[in-house]
């Protein structure tokens, strides 16, 4: 079988413009493995690269993605041609704090540039190390298995906030972190759970995903004074928006010793309601990547079958041409659920 030499790649070049270009196949190095992408799902952090211009021109976008290995380099054990894979999470320099600490996702070794010259799975092949690699049980597609990031991303948010079984939670922002949020507290035994939302398709899906209710930004109350407690405060706040007035109302709703986890990532910086905090003994926390057993924990919850797998990835898969224009519709709100790319 002759190797294929080139493929396809969807490059950002100047915010708002993504374009289609041929790149040679990469090949991997000794502790590598090359994967021919199944799929690759898009992030928030994917818009705010391309459509807010926070890439670097040249990059390639693309990191919750399932494939099959198509090529070893020649220092991996354990691995094969044809395995079924999903990459997980960086392993950390090992000897930091965080690492030895098992926060493996907050590496005071990592640097900024690794990130900026990240080359993601927006195209038919990506190499990644061998050790990052976690196979994809039997029982599970391909296409579902590559909700594992996005589900890892929603599990870590749920450890950073403590919260228990029979609490009240409130989510901010029913895009995909929200909404994978909501159905893995479901699972969790969190069954009271409020999702606020501007989208109306969202604010649907939410509701058919388990949400006691979705209701409109607008409709949570902001209280005047730092000591007044909202009606039917939560225990939880889960802001999965990234906007300030969100993390702002998120706060407001939490009742004494409440939590707010921050998980939406977004610029606008919020104003900060100290007597609120203080007088109530509230914890505000941030939840960045993942637990360190996050991607295991999120394949065998996906395996479960105890997800709406069916709700929470959106219905139609799109090719590489069309990323651009479903990018729009995700930023305007006008899809539902994880938008899945398959490149190949
Ligand atoms: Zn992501
Ligand atoms: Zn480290």
């Amino acid at each position: 079988m002759s190797r294929q030499a080139a493929m396809r790649a969807a490059v950002y070049r100047e915010p708002g413009r993504l374009t289609i270009e041929e790149r040679p196949v990469p090949r991997p190095g000794p502790r590598e493995v090359l994967i021919r992408i199944s799929h690759c799902g898009v992030c928030g952090t994917d818009l705010h690269f391309v459509m807010d211009g926070w890439g670097r021109p040249g990059s390639i976008g693309g990191h919750e993605y399932s494939g099959v290995i198509s090529a070893v380099g020649s220092d991996v054990v354990g691995w094969v041609v044809g395995d079924a894979v999903v990459a997980g999470q960086d392993v950390g320099c090992g000897q930091c704090r965080q690492c030895r600490n098992h926060r493996v996702s907050l590496c005071e070794a990592q640097s900024d540039a690794a990130m900026a010259e990240y080359v993601g799975a927006f195209a038919e092949f990506k190499l990644v190390g061998a050790e990052q690699l976690h196979r994809i049980p039997s029982e599970l597609s391909l296409r579902e298995a590559a909700i594992a990031e996005p589900l890892a991303v929603s599990l870590h948010g749920i450890t950073q906030s403590g919260i228990r079984p029979g609490q009240r939670a409130l989510i901010t922002g029913a895009g995909p972190v929200g909404m994978f949020t909501l159905a893995a507290l479901l699972v969790h035994g969190v069954e009271d759970v409020v999702v606020s939302e501007p989208s109306e398709v969202r604010r649907a899906l939410a509701e058919r995903v388990g949400a006691t209710r979705a209701i409109a930004p607008d409709d949570l109350v902001v209280p005047p004074l730092p000591f007044t407690i909202v009606d039917e405060p939560y225990d939880v706040a889960f802001e999965c928006s990234g906007k300030a007035v969100a993390v702002e109302s998120a706060l407001a709703g939490l009742g004494k010793t409440g939590t707010l986890c921050l998980m939406g990532t977004g610029a606008e910086r919020p104003r900060f309601d100290a007597m609120r905090v203080l007088m109530n003994e509230l914890v505000v926390t941030g939840a960045y990547a993942y637990d360190e057993n996050g991607f295991v924990r999120a394949l065998e919850m996906i395996a479960s079958g105890r997800l709406p797998t069916d709700l929470l990835i959106a219905e139609n898969d799109i090719g590489l041409d069309d990323l651009l224009h479903a990018m729009q519709q995700l930023v305007a709100g006008e899809i539902g659920g994880k938008l899945l790319v398959a490149p190949n």
